[in-house]
């Protein structure tokens, strides 16, 4: 069996035994940024399902076949994306992770009319009050959400964080918990490969494991 369906099968296996402490087991996003189409086959081989990207080009790349091949793919967008690429946003992906401006949310909601076709979208939420972060402030967030789903009719379906490097990630993952509760969003986007099992613990719905099932990136 290939290395990367192993590292998969495992961190399944964890999830398992912790899905007991949570009411809802989250799905794993693959993240494939980086790597090839040989590396993602395997996976793909495996049954896997959900697949994360950071760059549109990159993807367009390496998807736009893949996703031809196997159908029912749920592809994931998680960095940043520029007003200009959201014409190849819409068609190739089903989840946008990193909304974080107004001009990228009316660019989606207009390029989603003319496309007829709605992808799922999470709100980014600074939580760290970092300047250099992308996301919206909390302060901000009651407006910019009010705006997105009322407004612009986009699917906002959760609020997704990247808590800051060497802090510990509980209290952020507890107080996105607690702005969720409050939208009644039904998800959670966080957790990566160094702290997704305490993700889970606080309600994550949606993990994005890179590192720990293709292994570093180069
Ligand atoms: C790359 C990336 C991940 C995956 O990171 P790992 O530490 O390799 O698991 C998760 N989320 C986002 C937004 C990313 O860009």
């Amino acid at each position: 069996m290939h290395t990367s369906v192993i590292n998969l099968i495992g961190i399944e296996n964890k999830l398992n035994v912790l899905a007991y402490e949570n009411k809802r087991k989250p799905e794993i996003i693959a993240v494939s940024k980086t790597f090839g189409i040989q590396h993602i086959k395997p996976v793909l081989e495996h049954g896997h399902k959900n697949f994360g990207e950071n760059k549109i080009q990159e993807a367009i790349s390496k998807w736009t076949d893949l996703k031809k091949e196997y159908t029912d793919i749920k592809l994931h967008m998680l960095g940043k994306v520029q007003t200009n690429k959201v014409k190849f946003l819409i068609p190739l992906f089903d989840y946008l992770h990193s909304l974080d401006n107004l001009k990228l949310a009316e660019k989606i909601s207009n390029e989603e009319v003319k496309k007829n076709k709605k992808i799922k979208i999470f709100i980014q939420v600074n939580l760290g009050e970092e300047d250099q972060k992308n996301g919206i402030n909390l302060k901000d967030l009651d407006n910019f959400y009010n705006e997105c789903k009322k407004n612009l009719n986009l699917d906002v379906i959760g609020l997704m964080c990247l808590p800051p490097q060497n802090e510990n990630p509980e209290k952020f993952f507890r107080k996105l918990k607690e702005c969720s509760d409050k939208f009644r969003l039904t998800d959670l986007s966080m957790g990566m490969s160094n702290d997704y099992e305490v993700a889970s613990k606080f309600g994550s719905t949606f993990l994005r494991i890179g590192t720990k099932i293709f292994g570093e990136r180069v």
